[in-house]
């Protein structure tokens, strides 16, 4: 596979055929990070050296971070809802997202395979242990399912019924794929990246966060490898 054909690849994130995280766009790669950290000194690289590698890891050991900055990127994502309202809480990415105002078409929604317990110390997490029956022994999967499908069929009955999408769509449960274009630079990715991977963080979310250092591995391989090592992902 070329480079610039895996660049345009869509990744399933959850597993489940639909989520996807996919490069779209970027500027800059490893001899930006370089150039700018040397900019006092009045020479432009197009290439790295030993000596720039070198000054990548002493940037990233040290957390230098303003010339990782000079990478950016654009992702086009397609996560459920709950996913986005966590992501969206990183104001410095840029974000453009469907409006469910304009359109209802391609509607899709995440149903895990499997469920994960309540923890009891962490009032916000889950536990690895895995739930899969409601109490009275209904699959707890078939019972999301038909949740789901009654939503979105409410949501289509008002649609017939001449009500607005801008009030219909209240009705749509969280599940509901949504999808996005998310532009970032390498400093800003790395720290949504650092609070996204961490275990306190939800596993969905974790999910898009690993992708996404995969992807900007493929962007700026050197300096990527560089926080790997110095944070110990
Ligand atoms: C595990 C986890 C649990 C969370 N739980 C909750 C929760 O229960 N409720 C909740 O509301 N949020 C929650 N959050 C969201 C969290 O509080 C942050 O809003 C989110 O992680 C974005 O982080 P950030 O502000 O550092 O990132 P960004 O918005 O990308 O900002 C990056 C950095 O820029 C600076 N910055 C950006 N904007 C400003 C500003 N306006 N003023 C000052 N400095 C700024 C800060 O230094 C900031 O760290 C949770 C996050 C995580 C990872």
């Amino acid at each position: 596979m070329t480079a610039d054909t895996k660049r345009f690849e869509a990744y399933d994130v959850l597993g489940d055929g639909i989520s996807f995280v996919r490069l779209i766009n970027t500027m800059g790669s490893d001899v930006e990070i370089v150039n700018g950290a040397r900019v006092s000194f009045g020479k432009r690289r197009e290439a790295l050296d030993e000596k720039d590698k070198v000054l990548i890891q002493y940037l990233a050991d040290e957390r230098h971070t303003s010339p990782f900055e000079h990478v950016a990127f654009t992702f086009h994502v397609k996560c459920p809802l709950f996913v986005t309202r966590q992501w969206h809480r990183h104001r410095t990415w840029s974000y453009n997202e469907i409006s469910r105002r304009y359109t209802s078409v391609n509607m899709e929604f995440y149903v895990p395979k499997a469920y994960r317990q309540q923890a009891e110390t962490n009032r916000q997490a889950s536990t690895d242990e895995l739930v899969s029956q409601t109490k009275d022994g209904k699959s707890i999967q078939e019972v999301i399912t038909t949740h789901t499908e009654e939503a979105f069929a409410l949501f289509e009955n008002l649609l017939e019924n001449g009500v607005a999408r801008e009030q219909a769509r209240m009705v749509l449960p969280q599940n509901m794929y949504t999808e996005m274009y998310a532009t970032v630079n390498l400093h800003n990715l790395i720290h949504f990246i650092e609070l996204r991977i961490h275990a306190g963080a939800q596993w969905e979310i974790q999910q898009y966060a690993l992708k996404l250092l995969d992807l900007a591995e493929e962007a700026a391989p050197f300096a990527v490898q560089a926080i790997r090592k110095a944070r110990n992902w």
